[in-house]
């Protein structure tokens, strides 16, 4: 692929550096100075193989950044030796993969946190009513940054859950349940094991929206994960979380770059009227 794409990152270079003045555009009759630059490709999974041509998660070779199979996603050594290899692959001008970004925020929030809740713990009640322990969420008080998540969270009239809500709910509202309920002197050996698992979680997913970071947690969670629930198997989302890192040290912390700013244009886009034919 890198040899078709030479010719035209070179020139994509001279547009960079000196650029490129047009003398008359259809919006600037007095002309314009134009720089061009590649930008990386950051939306959810699904989207992103799409738009670059990749094969779908869902496939054999699941991940976009090694070539990890679907048959090894619980072997962690192999983790870290396909991650190692990518990561000290020799680069030249464009290297595709690494402008294919993986995104913090469905990565993080709309992925690992929300299906810990919903699909490991499964966190949802039939009967309709507020899950015990949820009722104090609308009393909790919290910064003003932070979105308030739904006090009714697992009843089957949740609503639509947002990413931040996810965030806020993980992050302060169940590890303060959590902590009471399973923390205390005298709970069971079984529920101290859950509620280790669940912080290793939420701590790598703070630190992995944070100024600094650490590649620690993530991989704590991972084995307690699968030690814990041997039959809740790994899914891609759990090991791409662990390519994050790699990202990081791209493009730096993940609120550079991660979809939040871009989600309400999914919105807009979404309730504009169309004739529901593509293309035409
Ligand atoms: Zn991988």
């Amino acid at each position: 692929m890198n040899h078709f794409l030479h010719p035209l990152v070179n020139e994509l270079l001279q547009f960079w550096d000196p650029s490129c003045y047009f003398s008359h555009t259809a919006t600037c009759p007095a002309g314009c100075l134009v720089h061009y630059v590649l930008i990386p490709l950051i939306c959810d999974v699904p989207a992103l193989r799409k738009v670059a041509s990749f094969m779908g998660h869902s496939g054999h070779s699941f991940c976009s950044f090694c070539c990890l199979q679907d048959s090894d996603i619980t072997n962690f050594d192999e983790h870290v030796r396909l991650a190692t290899m990518w990561w000290d692959a020799p680069t030249e001008n464009l290297d595709i993969m690494k402008y294919t970004i993986l995104d913090a925020m469905h990565n993080l929030f709309l992925g690992d946190l929300k299906r810990h809740l919903v699909n490991i713990w499964r966190m949802t009640s039939t009967a309709g009513k507020t899950p015990k322990g949820m009722i104090d969420m609308n009393q909790t008080m919290l910064p003003s940054w932070m979105a308030q998540a739904p006090c009714n969270l697992g009843s089957p009239n949740q609503g639509y859950v947002k990413a931040d809500q996810w965030q806020t709910a993980c992050e302060v509202n169940l590890v303060i349940m959590f902590v009471w309920l399973w923390g205390r002197l005298g709970s069971k050996q079984a529920h101290r094991a859950y509620l280790a698992n669940f912080l290793a979680l939420v701590m790598a997913v703070h630190w992995a929206t944070k100024q600094s970071t650490s590649e620690l947690h993530m991989k704590l969670y991972l084995h307690s994960l699968v030690r814990l629930f041997p039959l809740s198997v790994l899914k891609p989302n759990h090991h791409l979380s662990l390519h994050l890192v790699e990202c990081m040290r791209l493009f730096g912390p993940t609120h550079g770059w991660w979809a939040f700013p871009f989600e309400p244009y999914n919105g807009i886009l979404g309730s504009a009227n169309t004739n529901g034919k593509e293309g035409v």
